[in-house]
């Protein structure tokens, strides 16, 4: 193989730096339309959930977030359609438009203290780091924590715990928190995560039947610890798994 004199080197490292630079704008602009979309869309949900457009930060989040750097690579110019795309061991990153939806029903502060069960790609996670909060997240699949892991890390999401369990059982050593979110659908509403919920804390869960249409549900717990749940429309998400 000959070697490149320094002028064909410089016009070859010339042509990768526009080809990289060219991607980086066109991944902007396709989240910017992204954007757009679910802004619209949030202008359009249901009654039911009481949402009358998205909260502002929810929707700055969503346009911070590289989505395309928590999907596989080869699915990376598909990264910013608002549709699930799968990520490996059968699982999925949710939609643009679903996260940004379970987002806004947690009505975050900043520095309070999240709990997410299935971290998957971790690009929810991301959204909810991009508001402010503490986020703890738990993956039951081995592999998809560490990559999780390690994607956070690399799109600067340093302050966010992902931890390998069975999110079924919370993490009572980090409770109580002020919300909780599920991203896998559950067959009924897990108690410990009630229990480790604050008084006054809101979480969203999907509930529902293997292959069956799911519920998104809202669980609020009062001042005084009473809870109420309301289911807001209907999901398809993954089934939350259990450990043997
Ligand atoms: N929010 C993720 C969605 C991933 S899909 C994203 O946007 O990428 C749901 C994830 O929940 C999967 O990664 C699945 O492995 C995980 N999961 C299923 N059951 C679980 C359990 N009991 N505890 C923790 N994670 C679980």
């Amino acid at each position: 193989m000959s070697r490149l004199r320094p002028s064909e080197f410089m016009a070859f490292l010339a042509v990768l730096i526009l080809n990289v630079g060219a991607a980086a704008g066109d991944y902007a602009a396709a989240r910017k339309e992204l954007v757009d979309e679910i802004t619209r869309d949030g202008r359009r949900v249901s009654l039911s959930t009481g949402i009358r457009g998205f909260d502002a930060r929810v929707l700055a989040a969503i346009g911070n977030v590289p989505r395309h750097q928590f999907v596989p690579m080869l699915l990376r110019p598909a990264a910013y359609a608002n549709r699930p795309l799968p990520i490996g061991h059968g699982q999925t990153i949710s939609q643009p438009y679903i996260v940004a939806l379970m987002t806004d029903l947690l009505e975050l502060q900043a520095g309070q203290q999240v709990l997410e069960i299935g971290t998957g790609s971790g690009y929810q996670t991301a959204v909810l780091a991009e508001l402010g909060v503490r986020v703890h997240s738990i993956e039951i699949i081995e592999a998809l924590a560490n990559s999780a892991r390690a994607h956070l890390a690399e799109t600067g999401y340093s302050g966010v715990v992902v931890r390998w369990a069975d999110g079924y059982h919370g993490w009572p050593e980090r409770a109580p928190f002020d919300a909780i979110i599920v991203t896998a659908a559950a067959s009924h509403i897990p108690p410990p995560l009630v229990a480790q919920l604050k008084p006054g804390g809101r979480m969203v869960i999907p509930v529902g039947a293997r292959f069956a249409v799911q519920q998104l549900v809202l669980v609020q717990k009062a001042a005084d610890g009473g809870v109420s749940t309301r289911q807001l429309l209907p999901v398809a998400f993954v089934p939350l798994r259990r450990r043997r």
